[in-house]
């Protein structure tokens, strides 16, 4: 702003306050508007900046102002949420880094004011630099004076640094032996390293990459061996959209979201042709590629790098390593060669992922790049509000003011290392926020570790949301609504408000209530948390379902013998059915994906969640427009409820003659969509709402999503679903905390 309006003649003052940035000009009036055209949509936008809204109005003119000033913000008054998100490398800093004469030349760590690393390097607020990692290194006069110039593009860019003053980078072995320490020869070294197949890990922005090169089998494999990752895909990164394209399909929309300062993976459909080793991404149908977004990353693809594997180093499940000691003792037995640097990274941060439903951009994982971005909302919260999420793929979200802050994506709360870090990171942010909730909101679940932590909170006022509810909500909150909507819920489970395990409902939501107007009619689970894992659980329970007193093991033998090969437990499992001995009811819809998936011959594990699921979508083929039989029953006082026996027989059918999968598999997912389509049609009818609100789980299934918003909008439908937090589990705090905002007003 300070150097627009010098550069235009412009006087008057700015400052941020409570509200955002404040500014008072004065001078000509064409030079005013053109400033507001320049800041809002032309060249000077800084490219990260988000203008939410901008007012104008006339004030009086004062005589003696003749200069443009900068007023300090008093740490009272100013904006909630001090700290941004961790910005990709923009382009001048490139252009400097790749310039001989630069002083910055070859500098693994340039950054300035529109990018560079924050989020995961601030200790406390407010955000300067004693207050983040960088502040043990001394900046030397050449950085420092650019530090200080309010004409420079490094005003105020706390992470600023050079060769001199700044952090820097080395390579080591295994056993933690330096290779070298010499910038010019690490990044060399660790790319030769990289041709020959090694295993490296990379520190990053928020943490260490384990990476190999993507187009070497054998060493993908050696990848995932060791870091006992057995089938889940692998994320890999790019210099360049040219590069991507030779092995995905880059739309335009996802080749603008691939270049945005976020810089995320982004899913794309493979190329048949691509040469990409087949063990990065089996099963699936997409790649997720990133583009280069940190310094040192373009250095090290300048070495003739084409595409690096990119997973996050950690092992398993576990939470990504961010700390140097950490690294050499967790992925010793992982890694080759380290490369290492020594700014601390101090909150670690997954790479966020995105995928396109119809041409919006949609974030599966929301992390690097848009956390702690705020999602505001309309009224104030009363009181501050704590949301503790779900226990698979958990975030969890502050309330406070007109803001809702999700954490990054922390992973599945039952890993010890996992809770250990959602209970730290809970405490860390609540205070680099300054929350003091007063409200506590979590899962109605009472086996979820998030709800057990919540409810031991005493001292705060406790609200339990039913799962689906907050799913719903989630969407609500994103698009600024309170609802009522048609919420179609498409879930794998969810605790239900009678105790049964919920998936598949169709809810009147609003942020300050329910309905459960209907929900896929409840068949049996054997196994509790083994159910979501082996197929055979809801194999065994949709044909119990579907064939009832019909059913014995002896008539089933071909389709079952496929999914479980020990009929010992073929028969335990049955029974357990039959007497209802370690068993639910469910309504959960991600299992009869599973069931399907296992029937069709495609697995019969989720060694990772929704492997079965994704893979019944990547075989998806003959463009049929036809779908199985289906129905709705209604009866009396009770929620609407879809039958899918006639579906699972016909199915079963069209295995047994041989059919093409890949066309069952569509008239399976078309089946789903009519029947949520038919859902909403009755509900609109019943309760003269038109808007559909999407969210659970199985819309990460790009094929049904974009199959049911068509279907909906065909039918003069208003459709809403996520965008900005993920649809599955990741999402449940966003709503969480969206209905606490609502009801915590009532019950103070
Ligand atoms: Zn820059
Ligand atoms: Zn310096
Ligand atoms: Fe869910």
């Amino acid at each position: 702003m300070y150097r627009l309006a010098c550069r235009l003649g412009l006087s008057g003052i700015v400052y941020n306050d409570t509200k955002g940035v404040t500014v008072e000009l004065q001078g000509e009036e064409e030079k005013i508007d053109e400033l507001l055209v320049r800041l809002q949509s032309g060249p000077d936008k800084p490219p990260v900046a988000e203008i939410q809204s901008c007012k104008t109005v006339d004030i009086a003119v004062i005589e003696s102002e003749d200069k443009f000033i900068i007023k300090a913000s008093d740490s009272q008054g100013t904006a909630l949420s001090q700290v941004t998100a961790d910005i990709a490398t923009c382009r001048d800093c490139l252009s400097e880094m790749a310039e001989k004469e630069d002083f910055r030349h070859g500098y693994p760590f340039i950054n300035c004011t529109n990018c560079g690393p924050r989020y995961s390097i601030v200790k406390t607020i407010p955000y300067d630099r004693p207050n983040t990692t960088m502040s043990e290194f001394a900046m030397c006069n050449r950085c420092a004076a650019q530090y200080a110039d309010v004409t420079d593009r490094r005003f105020h860019a706390q992470p600023v640094a050079c060769g001199v003053c700044g952090p820097k980078i080395w390579l080591t072995d295994s056993e933690g032996k330096t290779i070298t320490i010499q910038t010019d020869k690490t990044i060399p070294e660790t790319a030769g390293l990289l041709r020959a197949g090694k295993v490296l890990a990379i520190k990053g922005i928020g943490g260490f990459h384990l990476a190999v090169d993507a187009l070497n089998d054998e060493a993908v494999k050696r990848l995932r061996e060791r870091k006992k990752r057995d089938h889940k895909p692998f994320a890999m990164m790019a210099a360049s959209i040219e590069t991507i394209k030779k092995h995905a399909l880059v739309s335009e929309p996802a080749e603008k979201f691939l270049k945005n300062p976020q810089s995320p993976i982004v899913l794309l459909p493979k190329r048949k042709d691509s040469p990409i080793a087949p063990s990065v991404a089996e099963g699936v149908n997409t790649f997720g590629f990133m583009l280069c977004y940190a310094p040192l990353h373009y250095l090290l693809f300048a070495q003739n790098i084409k595409v690096l594997v990119m997973t996050s180093g950690n092992i398993s499940d576990e939470p990504l390593i961010c700390k140097n000691e950490q690294a050499m003792e967790k992925l010793a037995c992982v890694a080759d060669a380290f490369l290492m640097h020594d700014r601390e990274i101090y909150r670690q941060v997954d790479d966020s992922i995105v995928h396109f439903i119809e041409r919006d951009p949609v974030l599966l994982r929301r992390a690097r790049g848009y956390v702690p971005t705020p999602i505001l909302i309309e009224e104030n919260c009363r009181q501050d509000i704590f949301a503790a999420g779900g226990d698979l793929k958990n975030t969890f979200c502050f309330g406070k003011q007109n803001q809702l802050i999700c954490s990054e994506h922390i992973g599945d709360l039952e890993d010890a290392e996992v809770y250990h870090h959602y209970i730290n990171s809970i405490e860390h942010l609540r205070k680099l926020f300054e929350v003091e909730p007063k409200v506590v909101v979590c899962d109605l679940h009472p086996g979820y570790l998030s709800t057990q932590y919540a409810l031991s909170l005493s001292d705060l006022k406790a609200i339990q949301v039913q799962h689906h509810w907050a799913h719903i909500a989630s969407v609500l909150a994103e698009h600024g609504l309170d609802g009522p909507v048609i919420g179609l819920a498409a879930d794998g489970t969810g605790y239900g408000t009678d105790g049964a395990i919920w998936g598949c409902e169709c809810l009147i939501a609003s942020l300050d209530g329910f309905e459960r107007f209907g929900h896929l009619a409840y068949y049996t689970l054997a196994g509790a948390d083994m159910a979501s894992k082996e197929a055979i659980r809801p194999v065994l329970g949709l044909l119990k379902k579907t064939y009832r007193d019909d059913f014995n093991l002896q008539k089933f033998r071909w389709l079952v013998d496929r999914i479980e090969t020990d009929a010992n437990k073929q028969q335990i499992i049955s029974e357990q059915l039959e007497k209802r001995i370690n068993a639910v009811e469910t309504s959960s819809l991600g299992r009869i994906f599973d069931a399907v998936a296992a029937m069709l011959g495609l697995g019969s594990y989720n060694h990772f969640e929704a492997q079965l699921p994704m893979a019944l979508e990547a075989i998806i083929g003959g463009g049929t427009e036809e779908h199985y039989d289906f129905e709705l029953i209604r009866r009396a006082s009770e929620p609407l409820q879809l039958d899918l026996r006639k579906m699972t027989m016909q199915l079963i059918t069209d295995i047994q003659k041989g059919n093409p999968s890949g066309v069952i598999s569509a008239k399976f997912h078309n089946t789903i969509a009519a029947a949520l389509l038919q859902f909403a049609t009755i509900a609109r009818e019943s309760k003269n709402l038109n808007t559909v609100a999407l969210s659970g789980g199985v819309y990460c299934n790009h094929y049904l999503t974009n199959r049911l918003i068509k279907l909906l909008q065909e039918n003069s439908f208003s459709v809403l679903f996520n965008r900005n937090v993920p649809a599955n589990d990741g999402g449940i705090s966003l709503g969480q905390a969206a209905i606490a905002a609502k009801l915590a007003a009532r019950i103070s």
